[in-house]
């Protein structure tokens, strides 16, 4: 017959056992308060945090994204749905063949894993440090390319658009074209404002930075 638990007083005695529990109270009294004021006041996440996903461009605008759906495959939570459409010479979205029209990840379904932006090749898809991501209707927090794809920064130019004159979509993976302006191709830091992290391509060659 399994043996009864005697209650916590009866450990301690009657009076030894309020007081310890006093004794964490008064000890709590003379802490820092552990208080974040948020919204008002945003502590910044840590180097690393996972938040909103963004799809990169490459310095003149052309989109990163080549609408493979490797990282929809390597979502567990099958949080992401693409549609590729091929690029033509007249309306060009991203270097190559093929570029991502549709574009969604589900925030309701996302567990902030990563996995997805492993698996991208391209380097297209990367997290930023955006946690704010809510709504009141669940359609809200299926997010699309208009509110993932990275801000045109000065020196890009809205696709569609034409690869810079000489260049092949392998220039853009390598990061050898300059922007609009022939300015050098600059280095992009992530979000997190780490060190961007070096990654070979399958090619042997010296990857870019991240994103
Ligand atoms: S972070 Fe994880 S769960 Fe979220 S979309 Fe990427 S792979 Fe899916
Ligand atoms: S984000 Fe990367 S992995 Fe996903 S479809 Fe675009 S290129 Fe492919």
């Amino acid at each position: 017959m399994a043996q009864e638990r005697s209650p916590r007083s009866d450990q301690k005695g009657p009076f030894l056992g309020p007081l310890s529990g006093f004794g964490v109270t008064f000890q709590t009294m003379f802490k820092k308060p552990n208080t974040e004021f948020y919204p008002e006041e945003k502590v910044p996440t840590a180097p690393g945090f996972h938040g909103r996903h963004q799809l990169n461009r490459y310095p003149d605008g052309l989109e990163k994204c080549i609408g493979c759906e490797l990282c929809a495959w390597a979502c567990p939570a099958d949080a992401i749905y693409v549609e590729g459409a091929d690029n033509t010479e007249s309306e060009r979205y991203s270097p190559g063949e093929r570029y991502g029209r549709v574009y969604q990840i589900n925030y309701l379904r996302c567990i902030g894993c990563g996995l997805c932006i492993e698996a991208c090749p391209t380097r297209a898809l990367t997290m930023t440090d955006d946690y704010e991501m809510v709504d009141d209707n669940r359609a809200g927090l299926i997010y699309e390319k208009d509110r993932l794809l990275a801000p045109l920064e000065p020196g890009m130019e809205e696709p569609p658009h034409p690869m810079q004159p000489g260049s092949t979509d392998r220039d853009y993976y390598l990061g050898t074209v300059p922007d609009n302006t022939g300015a050098e191709p600059a280095e992009r830091p992530d979000n997190t404002g780490a060190e961007p992290a070096e990654r070979p391509d399958n090619t042997g060659a010296e990857g870019g930075s991240h994103p």
